[in-house]
């Protein structure tokens, strides 16, 4: 198949060209002409990104205390809608499972179900001392990164000295720790005081996480990876001091790399005294409007290396089941309406540019999960994951037109900008003028390779603008 007269984008820049498809690969690009009887796609008007890459998905996920009730058909549907060709998703290891066997029962469900492609990281759990070595197992599977949580106790909570014998471990294997930072013990206390207070409704959710709970655990956790000379990533980073204490640490020479989300970069907390909190309900919580535009600001400067969703499609009746913020599951969906929001909110308005978008939601993601670049590149030799996106149409993003099961969007009746016409996956298209063509079970487990640092020296994580 042949792409014609699109507007490519990379990470590195934008140029028109065509884009040539043989079987699953792109095979060429450039001024290129059909062939006889080859298939073209007109592109003009549009630009052709490559598939995106959520780093941080949760799909038909199961704490141990809720479950969503998506599988990886409706999973996978909504990311290629979105234009993501690539999930990466979690296995967890529930306590008293090897890590082979949490990986088996992960792959198995996506296996016959999964339209597009994903690789998995390992929530890690249960890693007593001694049994460092099993880790190795992993790079051995094609996992690349494991998670450790500082907070949610017992299920997944890591003390300090765990977190810092794990990430001893997985430095020396390449693996890269994505740590969920919330200290523990300042969300325990505030959580019991509004308890005593008896402001438990879903509109003090934020209260119960504050923003220096996240904070000083980042703080602490860069020093401990420091400590072990393990590379580290840093979730769903929410505050700008977040964003400040990892580039601080890169200063130093620490491979420590950030991430955001939409959410915190759209939504603040001014959320939960509207009509509907429930829809807002997350960890960490929305914060203060300010810590949007400072979010936005680092974006600009390349200090935040990537953008994940944290996709979790839990449906408004589990939302709204109990009016407590202790009782109600937190998770927004999120993978469908990613490319709209950044376009329209992030280039439109010239907070960050389209290369930059390509970087921070494929390229960095597949270098720095091991993907690279097999995903998260536009060039011959890469799996031919393409979105085409017209940037023109206006659209209203609504739950009703949305794939998820969630039954609501944190982003109803928001104005858009630009439409994904057509989504490939290795050489298949998958949506096609928004209608759903994909196959169950097209999908495959792609095995990561553990960090690669040729693939991540910073200026390539940053971008050209610092
Ligand atoms: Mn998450």
């Amino acid at each position: 198949m042949l792409i014609r007269n699109g507007t490519l984008v990379t990470a590195e820049g934008m140029l028109q060209a065509d884009v040539r498809v043989e079987g699953e690969r792109i095979a060429a690009i450039g001024d290129l002409l059909p062939r006889p009887d080859e298939p073209t796609v007109d592109a003009t008007g549009c630009m052709v990104l490559p598939g995106l890459v959520d780093p941080h998905v949760h799909i038909a996920l199961d704490t141990g205390i809720y479950r969503t009730d998506d599988d990886w058909f409706i999973g996978t549907r909504a990311a290629a809608f979105g234009g993501v060709t690539t999930v990466v998703d979690f296995a967890t290891q529930f306590r008293g499972q090897t890590f082979e066997e949490a990986l088996a029962a992960r792959l198995e469900e996506a296996r016959e179900k999964a339209v597009v492609d994903y690789a998995l990281h390992m929530m890690v759990t249960d890693l007593p001392p001694g049994k460092e070595g099993e880790l190795g197992k992993l790079t051995a599977r094609g996992v690349a990164g494991i998670k450790l949580y500082t907070t949610y106790r017992p299920n997944y909570y890591a003390d300090d000295a765990t977190l810092l014998r794990v990430m001893r471990a997985a430095g020396a294997l390449g693996l890269l720790t994505m740590v969920h930072c919330e200290n523990d013990a300042i969300v325990t206390e505030a959580i019991e005081r509004l308890k005593a207070e008896g402001r438990t409704s879903l509109r003090e959710h934020g209260r119960s996480r504050p923003p220096l709970a996240e904070v000083e655990a980042v703080h602490r956790v860069l020093f401990l990876a420091a400590e072990a000379r393990a590379p580290v990533y840093i979730v769903h980073c929410s505050t700008t001091r977040s964003v400040d204490l990892v580039h601080e640490a890169a200063q130093r020479g620490q491979l420590a790399f950030a991430e955001t989300c939409p959410q915190y970069l759209l939504l603040d907390e001014t959320a939960y005294e509207g009509s509907h909190p429930e829809w807002y309900i997350l960890q960490p919580p929305l914060r203060a409007a300010a810590e949007r535009a400072g979010l936005w600001e680092r974006l600009h400067r390349g200090w935040i290396a990537t953008i994940g969703t944290d996709h979790c499609d839990y449906a408004l009746g589990q939302k709204m089941a109990t009016g407590s913020f202790l009782t109600t599951p937190g998770g927004l969906p999120g993978i469908e309406t990613m490319l709209p929001l950044l376009y329209t909110f992030g280039v439109l308005e010239g907070r960050i540019g389209w290369p930059d978008l390509v970087r921070l939601c494929a390229t960095n993601p597949a270098k720095l999960f091991g993907l690279y670049p097999r995903k998260g590149a536009l060039q011959p030799g890469a799996d031919a994951d393409l979105v085409l996106y017209d940037p023109e149409p206006e659209d209203t993003l609504s739950a009703d037109r949305l794939h998820t099961i969630a039954g609501y969007t944190p982003y109803e009746g928001w104005r858009v900008r630009g439409r994904v016409r057509l989504v490939m996956v290795r050489g298949q298209v998958v949506i096609s003028e928004g209608t759903f063509c994909g196959t169950p079970g097209w999908g495959r487990f792609i095995p990561a390779t553990p960090l690669s640092i040729h693939h991540i020296t910073l200026p390539y994580v940053r971008g050209k603008n610092t």
